[in-house]
């Protein structure tokens, strides 16, 4: 366990830690490749009850977070951070006034952005302390997550046209497990598009007011990704596609939000057995980096460029999709495959510092 803890460091370029006891912060910035750029990637907050439990979880993020960028074809590295806090009482004036100036030490080698537990209005309170943040609203393209929903449900209509040959979502049903920023943007469009939800979020009064307005059916937070449905789309947090929860899924497909859903990598030849296509989720959630990224490219942010580089989601999975069928490998190991060669493609990989 100790050498694939040291494995997963060593794949990185940086990680920083930063500590102020009597502003309540505790963070990590992981800085996995800069190969194809600034490493761009959003803060968590969320309150991991140890330092490795945040760590891990910085560590895999950031990983993904290159990979992402690879194969949305963005010119930016992977990078993450994670604040250990509680989202809801953690956030402080002086705890965010710290993490700014951790920000501000690293200028532009990590760009930050919102993730789960840090909001527009915190992201533009950082903005107002350090540049390298971006999705603000002063300037900025905004909140990135109606951005990712949108992807994400050009994916997922993707893959249910692959795996169960249907071009349209009517009476499709899809289980949402998570119904923040993404999930709830991506049920009102499932929604409008025909389908019928189960939906479930740790938080009740979340579920219950999406089952209400939308006619969802409200289900068990722990449960809901096994429920009978044609599509299951994680959209809280990653690692529930697992040993223990695979053999319990109904659904044919796995199309979500969350960032790293497969507890192991392996976890996807899992699903292949039991016959689930499983749309890489760093494929299909890469709206929201495509439009904050948008925001960095010179002359800023251009929407028609977002929408046209978001219609690309479908065309790469569809691709994995037929890669994985001819070749009987796992759909995320032809994705990991395909940003590889493009990150081969770019410059060598610099001296770490
Ligand atoms: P959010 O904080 O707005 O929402 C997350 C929701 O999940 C919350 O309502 C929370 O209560 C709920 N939740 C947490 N654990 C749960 C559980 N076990 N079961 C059910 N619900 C649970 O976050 P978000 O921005 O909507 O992001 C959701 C996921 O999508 C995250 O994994 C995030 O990393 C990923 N993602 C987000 C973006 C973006 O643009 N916001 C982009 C790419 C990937």
């Amino acid at each position: 366990a100790e050498a694939r803890r040291l494995a997963a460091w060593d794949g990185h370029e940086r990680i920083v830690l930063g500590t102020d006891t009597g502003r309540g912060l505790r963070a990590i910035v992981a800085i996995h490749d800069s190969r194809l750029g600034p490493a761009l990637g959003g803060t968590r907050v969320w309150p991991h009850p140890t330092l490795e439990a945040a760590l891990t979880d910085a560590l895999r993020l950031s990983r993904g977070m290159t990979y992402k960028a690879a194969i949305a074809g963005v010119p930016f590295g992977g990078g993450k951070a994670v604040i250990m806090a509680d989202p809801a009482r953690g956030k402080t004036p002086a705890m965010l006034d710290a993490y700014a100036e951790m920000l501000a030490q690293l200028q532009d080698s990590y760009v930050t952005a919102e993730d789960v537990g840090l909001t527009l209005a915190d992201a533009d309170y950082l903005k107002a302390r350090t540049p390298n943040v971006v999705g603000t609203t002063a300037g900025g393209s905004g909140n990135p997550s109606p951005v990712t929903a949108h992807g994400v449900f050009l994916g997922l209509c993707a893959a249910v046209r692959h795996r169960l040959q249907r071009g349209d979502l009517s009476g499709l049903r899809v289980a949402v497990q998570g119904l923040g920023a993404v999930g709830g943007a991506l049920c009102e469009r499932l929604h409008a598009a025909g389908a019928e939800l189960v939906v479930a979020d740790i938080d009740p009064a979340r579920t219950r007011a999406v089952a209400t307005r939308l006619g969802a059916r409200a289900a068990d937070p722990q449960t809901v990704l096994s429920a009978a449905v044609d599509v299951a789309a994680p959209c809280a947090l990653g690692a529930v596609l697992s040993r223990a929860t695979i053999p319990a899924l109904r659904a044919k497909v796995v199309a979500g939000a969350a960032n790293n859903q497969l507890a192991e990598r392996d976890d996807a030849a899992a699903l292949r057995e039991r016959g689930i296509l499983y749309a890489p989720d760093f494929v299909l959630n890469a709206g929201g980096l495509i439009n904050v990224a948008a925001e960095l490219a010179p002359g800023g942010c251009d929407r028609a460029a977002v929408l046209e580089r978001l219609a690309t989601i479908p065309q790469v999975l569809s691709e994995i999709f037929r890669r994985a069928e001819r070749t009987g490998r796992p759909t995320n190991r032809i994705a990991h495959a395909m940003a590889e060669e493009r990150l081969r493609a770019a410059a060598p990989r610099t001296a770490r510092r």
